[in-house]
């Protein structure tokens, strides 16, 4: 996949009457998408030949060298997808053209759907693609600290109607964040994971996961990041105790984060997001977050589709139950399903 930037109005749509215009038919959608998964052009996921395939529909390639036969879906999250690919490009186009995203009420709302349930599957397998697992690491001067987020478990029943049981099961979840800090101001890159709790074995980990050794973790001075000097992290504890400095002078990024967090948690989501799932509205986040100073929406609609082709499948069942896919290193060995 190519990181050169894309172009409005060559690489994706610049407006909804361009969208509307490209995005007219199936076989539209899957040529657009073909050309995200494959930009060299088709590689045969069996035996890795690179060869125009034999077209036994625009969806269904057949390798000239293998035979194998594939679908351009099979192995994204669009597979198996009895929804039209272009619903699917209309709910992303309206996930990424409003600067905070959408509720799966709102989504279904927008895209006229009668059921709640694959407006949220939908969303959540967006949500899925929106942090590529080979993302490149933090660098530089980095903040890290931990906070809780207050969440309300699943208000909306399947139907979409608010459960007046909400508020009554709060959970607090406790997170790590790091974000990129410049100098003399400004923000770079965040990363926001879950974690068990704010000890040495939550947030080391989570700091060697997401940041590149020879970067300089700033911390609130807790002794626990210690350990990390041995793996080659500079280290600039803010030392708090005893001192007048409150957090969000010592760890700016870290705080402005997090207010932006919560604050998008209450607006879009209304608070209502059950812990099971918080995973993915974290990597909404940081989708959004780490791409805002992007010039145009249309750009986020681009990425979010090039990174739905590289992402898994997951089922309705598996992301309500929160099961974790094979990583896309195994897509070359995929079980190809044909999609029609
Ligand atoms: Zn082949």
């Amino acid at each position: 996949m190519t990181d050169a930037d894309p172009v409005a109005g060559r690489d994706y749509p610049k407006t909804w009457v361009q969208f509307e215009d490209w995005f007219a038919s199936e076989d539209a959608c899957a040529g657009y998408l073909e050309k995200l998964r494959w930009p060299g052009g088709f590689c045969c996921p069996a035996c890795g030949v690179m060869d125009a395939p034999v077209r036994a529909s625009r969806r269904r390639l057949v390798c000239r060298s293998c035979a194998h036969q594939c679908s351009v879906t099979a192995g994204t999250i669009f597979d198996k997808t009895r929804t039209p690919l272009r619903v699917w490009f209309a709910a992303a186009w309206h996930i990424t053209s409003q600067k905070n995203g959408v509720s799966a009420l709102g989504l279904q709302r927008v895209l006229g759907l009668s059921s709640y349930q694959t407006a949220w599957t939908m969303l959540h397998r967006f949500r899925r693609a929106m942090v590529r697992p080979q993302r490149d690491k933090l660098a530089g001067t980095v903040e890290v600290d931990e906070a809780y987020l207050p969440l309300s478990r699943g208000p909306r029943t399947k139907s979409g109607k608010a459960s007046s049981k909400a508020h009554d099961k709060s959970h607090l979840v406790a997170i790590a964040v790091a974000v990129e800090v410049h100098d003399p101001k400004g923000f770079g890159r965040i990363r926001i994971h879950r974690v068990q709790g704010p000890t040495i074995d939550a947030l080391i980990p989570f700091v060697r996961e997401n940041v590149i050794p020879g970067a300089t973790i700033r911390t609130d001075g807790s002794a626990i990041y210690a350990p990390l000097q041995k793996d080659g992290f500079g280290h600039e504890p803010f030392v708090q105790l005893g001192s007048k400095i409150p957090a969000h002078v010592s760890l700016p990024g870290v705080h402005r984060v997090i207010s932006l967090l919560k604050r998008w948690l209450l607006g879009t989501h209304q608070g209502a997001v059950d812990p099971r799932h918080v995973d993915y509205y974290l990597d909404e986040f940081t989708f959004r977050f780490n791409r805002r100073s992007s010039r145009s929406r249309g750009m986020l609609f681009y990425r979010l589709l090039q990174q739905s082709v590289a992402t898994t499948p997951a089922t309705y069942a598996n992301i309500r139950d929160n099961e974790h896919q094979a990583p896309p290193a195994l897509l070359a060995t995929e079980t190809v399903e044909l999609n029609g």
